[in-house]
């Protein structure tokens, strides 16, 4: 048995109650901030795409902050200081994303309805009736707000309020909607002891593929009677994707069509309710996942390791959110006592799952079909059981680079 430490890292969303008096002034301090951050946007701009993740562009920084707030340590400075952190974030995923170096992230900051707290800045507690927030809005002035959260906001929150368990909070992110809805997104950071069993240890190998065609396929395959050198696979479970892909082009065209009409409150709305609606969705997919897999125990789930895949926030409603459904198959995997596993995905969607071998032709969007041994599947389903053998084979043996070797295979 393997035990490594991993970091996991995730954002809860949480609603909060408000008032018109407390709207206001979240609306005052969010355009202040809004206007630092396109000030800082528009100094960004005048560099070179190197410069973004330069020490020159943190100068930049700590000298405005000094000469907009001299000897001032306090609210406004922490706050111009997250603005600035912000937008540099911005231009340099933008830049690492092989974006047009002439080119920049325009129209993200200014006018934008959000604004970032600086860990301290912001303070989360408990009462009788739940959970609340202490936001330092303006000098002098905190304020309070319940947070309006289901089941799972209210389990992160008490961990997160919890001595004795590890996870810890960063930054965090106001947002307010067209309709005075405020939502905080709250980023928070664990350190995981990932065990990876042994071969002998496991009954089950629950191979997972994500897509965008399906949401996720997740397979599980067996050891005939403890020998796995050949085995025997279940029934997969398919997630389809077509709904989340038809919301999310729903909410693009209806975001173009705003910020053309040049209503970025609008466009900011839309990329909200999309964060929101894709949060209901992992949370949905995984806790399958994990029921999938307790069917099964003792077994390991198989997850892509997507080191190699980049995730950004560039357009965060066309991205996929593979990052986040992996996070939380892996937190809800833990708190089922399911170990979980990583391997490099190379070739697992190519690859035939019953001969081994590798045609890229042999895939056509859902379907996948074996020439060489007949094989007609759903190409997911194939992906995930590839997925699966491979972490079986990789634990029999250390030197397995890739899977087209059909004598490997069998
Ligand atoms: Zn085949």
């Amino acid at each position: 048995m393997e035990t490594t430490k991993k970091e996991v890292n995730r954002t809860i969303i949480c609603k909060l109650a408000s008032s018109q008096r407390k709207d206001e002034h979240v609306q005052t301090t969010i355009d202040a901030w809004q206007e630092m951050a396109g000030w800082f946007s528009d100094q960004a701009m005048s560099f070179q795409p190197s410069q973004w993740s330069s020490p020159t562009s943190s100068n930049i920084i700590n000298n405005t902050l000094k000469r907009e707030f001299p000897g001032d340590n306090g609210i406004m400075a922490a706050h111009a200081q997250q603005a600035g952190i912000k937008v540099l974030e911005a231009y340099k995923s933008w830049n690492s994303n092989g974006r047009p170096s002439d080119s920049h992230p325009s129209g993200q900051f200014g006018d934008a309805t959000y604004m970032r707290f600086r860990v301290d800045y912001f303070e989360l507690a408990a009462n009788d009736s739940g959970y609340g927030v202490k936001l330092k809005l303006s000098p002098g002035v905190h304020e309070w707000f319940r947070i309006i959260g289901g089941e799972h906001q209210h389990r992160d929150l008490a961990r997160i309020l919890d001595e004795n368990d590890q996870m810890t909070h960063g930054s965090a992110e106001l947002h307010r909607q067209v309709d005075s809805l405020l939502f905080l997104h709250i980023t928070t950071k664990e350190q995981v002891a990932v065990v990876t069993p042994d071969l002998d240890e496991v009954d089950h190998v629950v191979g997972v593929d994500l897509g965008e065609r399906t949401i996720y396929t997740a397979g599980a395959i067996s050891s005939l009677d403890g020998d796995w050198s050949e085995v025997s696979k279940d029934q997969p479970a398919i997630e389809p994707g077509r709904e989340f892909r038809h919301h999310r082009d729903r909410l693009t065209d209806k975001r173009s069509q705003l910020q053309a009409a040049g209503d970025l409150q609008g466009v900011k709305a839309c990329e909200d309710e999309h964060a929101r609606y894709t949060d209901q969705v992992t949370h949905q997919a995984s806790r399958a996942v994990i029921e999938y897999a307790e069917q099964f125990t003792p077994c390991v789930i198989v997850l892509e390791d997507l080191t190699n895949y980049r995730e950004t926030a560039h357009d965060p409603i066309h991205e996929w959110p593979f990052h986040q459904l992996q996070e939380k198959i892996r937190y809800k995997a833990k708190e089922q006592g399911i170990p979980v596993a990583d391997i490099d995905p190379a070739g697992t969607s190519n690859t035939c799952h019953q001969c081994g071998t590798m045609d890229r032709a042999f895939r056509d969007r859902n379907e996948f079909e074996c020439e060489c041994c007949g094989l007609e599947y759903h190409a997911d389903a194939n992906a995930a059981f590839n997925i699966a053998k491979l972490w079986v084979l990789r634990s029999q043996h250390d030197d397995v680079s890739r899977i087209n070797d059909c004598s490997m295979w069998i």
